[in-house]
């Protein structure tokens, strides 16, 4: 029998509200793969990706942002310009080990995201493959 206290599922659909690519500053971690991704999607050289649209912190390389805080893929009232290819950490929210710790830990997640605890069933087994995906 599962351990896990969400061993009934979990809800959530994204509303696209945006919340989670805009305002304040944060990090949207990238591999070589996801820049790799990203560079066919757009048609660009990886190069001009990796040193544009990324830059290196000391934990790995990030996604850059606008002065006011927003994802560089990100446009207002269309949402993420990159969809297809976002990086492990957008695909995996709000599934991440830290909203995960606990109920209430959950309960923090679903007062700044509108879509957690709403909407679709995830399952005990998908939220475990989201969470351990942005370890890969
Ligand atoms: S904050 Fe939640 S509902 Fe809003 S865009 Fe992000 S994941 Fe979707
Ligand atoms: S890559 Fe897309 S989903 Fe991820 S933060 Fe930027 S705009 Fe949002």
């Amino acid at each position: 029998m599962s351990e896990n206290w969400f061993a009934k599922g979990l809800r959530f659909t994204c509303t696209q509200c945006g919340d989670c690519c805009s305002g304040k500053p944060g990090f949207v971690w990238v591999n070589d793969d996801e820049i790799d991704a990203l560079a066919m999607q757009l048609q660009l050289p990886v190069a001009e990706v990796r040193a544009m649209h990324t830059f290196q912190t000391h934990r790995g390389r990030s996604i850059r942002e606008r002065a006011n805080g927003d994802c560089i893929y990100y446009e207002a009232g269309k949402g993420c310009t990159v969809y297809q290819v976002r990086p492990r950490q957008c695909r995996s929210w709000p599934f991440w080990e830290s909203n995960l710790e606990s109920s209430a830990a959950w309960e923090r997640t679903v007062a700044i995201c509108p879509g957690a605890g709403t909407g679709e069933l995830i399952s005990e087994n998908e939220i475990v493959a989201r969470m351990r995906s942005i370890k890969l």
